[in-house]
């Protein structure tokens, strides 16, 4: 262990603790200890005080007793001859730095000082549903907390684009005297936001803190971890070490050498790495600090340096055992996950596809051994550098594949793929799939040489990468001549209504066997998904066809049918088959599980339902709340609040997290009265389901029922709500009483 880091880290731990100490006073003289302190938008307080502590700091005058933990945890910096045998109280300082840079940060939202371009602050708990869930289920294999700055901008970019090419989610916070690598990557024009991977937090160290209160939500929230104590707080900074492969790159350079080049990573940098090693996450830099190469808490070295520019992301990588897999694909643009959410804004346009601006659709086939040529890709009709700059092509893309284990209940689980296959690429920005695509292509990508060849050759990479037990050749057919597409376009539309019509058509008592989905289990150990004929994954994606099919092409796989067996309670749809296999699946954790009932042995939820289902007693009705609503619901609680509350694979009466079409299935909550017991759901997601919702309506003879549904614009409070629902003469007021 080296002493010298210890010494930087503990005296950096000492400044932090003088610098909240100070702020806090400050603001408790101002206004308090009664007065308000909190992020925007979280449910967890100040995330990393209560995970590591318990405290749910509320106020002014909970922080103060989260600092005298802090201070608790500080011990004098070690004199120079004392041989430190163990890493104790640097960790101690670790966390300690932590608590006092978080409470820093906060007040710092109290006292009116909001993070300016490029920076973005801390992240609300939406965001950490959508993207902290990759992390977990391994869609990104890890995220770098870059702290500082690089020797120029060209290496800052070069850095940022093998982040994302890797999938790596990027942090950044902290400078060196007074440079920063998000400001090089601003001044460049990279687009840093959440879908780019590149996380601007803020300009001081201290704003280092977010990725670890990001973290450490993860751990609570998809770990289903409750905080309250040190065993609590060990089991956090334990899921992370396992399942949050992350890592801190300390980066300095020089720009005026003649100074103490030592100050590059200062002793606030060491402090807040000391924290980060407590969550198992090391430490690498291209500064030659000292080292900390012995293995203990990390699962490799937990302080590693002077590592040359070139080198450090594969060193980063190795570090912390990452076990990457990159394909190369022959494409003059990179390509990863990282560029997956990047959008094409109109000015740096080359040109665009679909939308509402031409006809486009994607359609994917099984073929005959014989009728598929491994790997060609085919053009009919104009390039995209033949067309003027800004315009819009028609577009068709047909994707053949033939595969002696093909069939053709999986065309329509790959044909779904090729939505985030494309949009991996550096400058294609892709929305949408079937007949309603919308493809945009920059000017960037364009000028670097990207065709529509390019577009047939990631299809082909990517489904030979992924499919290789199903598919042994895929070709693909581009058109862009506008009858060419208009008439191919007639013949799609009747393969995507038989398939419609196939699950529409199909009801649950035609089955023996329903599909279970376990795949949330990599975060949400105890979760099952039971998917039946007409009710989908909650997450949306996974519908009885795709399960059967997805067992089929892995029969280890996350997915597997499941008899029904005896059924013991057809109102709530309780099965014995399914129970037996539940308690098992659930890890001994779930007995009993209805299909039909939001009361009654309700299913468990992970995290990534779309849409949540949950009672308003008041109302004798049940509200639908989806991700996107971003206010508060009639019950006081908004989307991330009650996700917090019911995630984690735990069953909640009165609550159910759900799939959109779920809702306009004739199964939806049957047992208590189904669509009629809905009273509230907001306008947005009203407008998107309003077709399917009429449908339904229609069948049950009640069409008119579609404005007694509440929303955002109607009521934001349970006595709006009930007057609104009398006004309208609900049919809820007078069913049966649900509880
Ligand atoms: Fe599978 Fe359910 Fe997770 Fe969707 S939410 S991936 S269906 S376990
Ligand atoms: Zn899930």
């Amino acid at each position: 262990m080296s002493r010298i880091i210890s010494q930087a880290a503990i005296r950096g731990a000492h400044t932090y603790y003088t610098q909240a100490e100070q702020d806090l006073q400050q603001a408790l003289a101002t206004h308090g200890p009664e007065k308000e302190l909190a992020f925007p938008n979280t449910a967890y307080y100040l995330p990393l005080i209560l995970a590591m502590t318990g405290i749910e700091v509320k106020n002014l005058g909970d922080a103060q007793k989260a600092l005298e933990m802090a201070k608790s945890l500080l011990r004098s910096v070690p004199a120079d001859n004392l041989w430190l045998p163990y890493l104790g109280d640097t960790l101690d300082a670790g966390i300690a730095t932590l608590i006092c840079q978080e409470i820093i940060e906060a007040l710092k939202y109290l006292a009116g000082i909001l993070p300016e371009e490029p920076w973005l602050g801390f992240t609300n708990d939406a965001i950490l549903r959508t993207q902290g869930i990759k992390l977990v289920d391994g869609r990104m294999p890890g995220f770098a907390a870059c702290v500082g700055v690089l020797p120029t901008n060209e290496q800052a970019v070069e850095l940022a684009r093998a982040f994302q090419e890797r999938n790596i989610l990027v942090f950044m916070a902290s400078n060196t005297k007074g440079h920063s690598m998000a400001e090089q990557l601003a001044e460049e024009g990279v687009e840093m936001n959440w879908d780019t991977f590149l996380v601007p937090y803020g300009k001081d160290t201290s704003a280092a803190v977010h990725s670890l209160n990001f973290a450490a939500r993860a751990a609570m929230t998809f770990g289903g971890v409750k905080p309250g104590d040190l065993e609590a707080a060990r089991k956090i900074l334990l899921y992370n070490k396992e399942r949050v492969q992350a890592f801190v790159l300390a980066l300095g350079a020089d720009f005026e050498p003649e100074q103490d080049s030592g100050q590059l990573i200062t002793d606030e940098k060491y402090a807040t790495a000391a924290g980060a090693i407590n969550f198992g996450f090391p430490t690498v830099s291209n500064v030659a600090i000292p080292q900390i190469l012995p293995r203990g808490i990390c699962t490799y070295e937990h302080v590693v340096s002077g590592i040359p520019m070139d080198r450090i992301v594969n060193k980063a990588v190795e570090v912390r055992g990452l076990k990457l897999k990159i394909t190369e694909i022959p494409i003059p643009v990179p390509y990863g996950a990282g560029f997956e959410g990047e959008r094409v804004r109109k000015e740096q346009m080359h040109l665009q596809f679909g939308g509402k601006y031409s006809d486009a659709f994607e359609l994917l086939r099984g073929r005959p051994m014989n009728e598929v040529e491994d790997g060609k890709i085919e053009l009919f009709g104009p390039d995209i550098d033949e067309i003027e700059e800004g315009s819009a092509l028609p577009m068709a893309v047909i994707v053949e594949v033939a595969g002696r284990n093909f069939k053709e209940d999986f065309e329509s689980v790959l044909e779904r793929r090729i939505h985030h296959f494309i949009s991996c690429i550096c400058g294609v920005f892709h929305m949408g799939q079937r007949d309603i695509p919308w493809i945009r292509i920059s000017k960037d990508a364009f000028q670097k040489g990207f065709r529509l060849r390019h577009y047939g050759e990631v299809l082909v990479a990517k489904f030979h990468e992924e499919f290789s037990a199903i598919v042994d050749k895929i070709q693909v057919k581009i058109y862009t001549e506008e009858a060419k597409v208009a008439e191919l376009l007639k013949k799609a539309k009747e393969v995507y209504y038989q398939r419609d019509e196939r699950i529409m058509g199909m009801k649950d008592e035609d089955v023996d066997t329903f599909y279970s989905c376990i795949l949330c289990q990599s975060y949400a150990p105890d979760h099952v998904c039971i998917v039946t004929p007409q009710r989908l994954g909650l997450c949306g994606a996974y519908t009885w066809f795709d399960c059967a099919a997805s067992f089929e092409m892995d029969t280890h796989g996350p997915n597997r049918p499941v008899k029904k067996g005896q059924c013991s309670d057809p109102v709530n749809g309780i099965f014995l088959g399914i129970n037996e296999y539940v308690l098992q699946a659930s890890n001994g954790n779930l007995e009993q599980v209805s299909m039909y009932s939001i009361m009654v042995e309700p299913q468990t939820s992970c995290g990534c339902f779309e849409v949540i289902a949950a009672l308003i007693p008041e109302t004798n009705g049940i509200m639908l709340v989806d991700r996107d609503f971003q206010d508060i619901t009639p019950i006081g609680m908004g989307f991330s609040t009650m996700a917090g509350e019911i995630g984690g694979g735990i069953q909640t009466p009165g609550f159910l997290g759900i799939g959109k079409l779920y809702i306009t299935s004739e199964k939806f909550i049957s047992a208590e009265g189904g669509i009629k017991r809905v009273v509230w759901m907001p306008q947005q997601l009203k407008e998107e389901i309003q077709e399917r919702l009429n449908k339904r309506l229609e069948e049950i003879g009640e069409p008119e029922f579609l404005d007694k549904i509440a929303t955002e614009k109607d009521a934001t409070t349970t006595e709006e709500l009930l007057e609104f629902m009398e006004k309208v003469g609900h049919p809820a007021l007078e069913m049966e009483p649900i509880v």
